[in-house]
């Protein structure tokens, strides 16, 4: 599981990098009223989602620990988690660092 785990944390963070980048380009406060701040909600709301899935990184970690390193592969909590993380893994299938098929659907 830390193998996805790491993987998962490299791209929120690429993606907490390029937040107020993307933002800054597709706001239309900023790029069509000429504002140079808005009220819009972003970045904001896209750092916050990024820390909900942190959240479920740890968590999946530490259940994992708690059952001593090993996903639960009879139906247990970490297992479950484990899938969670696979979910998570999905858009981005095509990144170079991503299993393919091994954390494919
Ligand atoms: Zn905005």
């Amino acid at each position: 599981m830390s193998e996805i785990a790491e993987f998962l944390r490299a791209r929120y963070q690429e993606r907490r990098e390029e937040a107020k980048f993307v933002h800054e380009i597709g706001c239309a406060e900023i790029r069509h009223a000429g504002l140079s701040d808005c009220d819009c909600g972003q970045p904001e709301a896209i750092v916050a989602d990024l820390d909900a899935e942190l959240a479920i990184i740890e968590e999946a970690e530490r259940s994992e620990a708690a059952a001593g390193g090993q996903p639960d592969f009879d139906g247990g909590g970490a297992n479950a988690l484990l899938w969670v993380l696979l979910v998570l893994a999905r858009p981005f299938a095509g990144h170079p660092d991503h299993k393919g098929e091994e954390w494919g659907p």
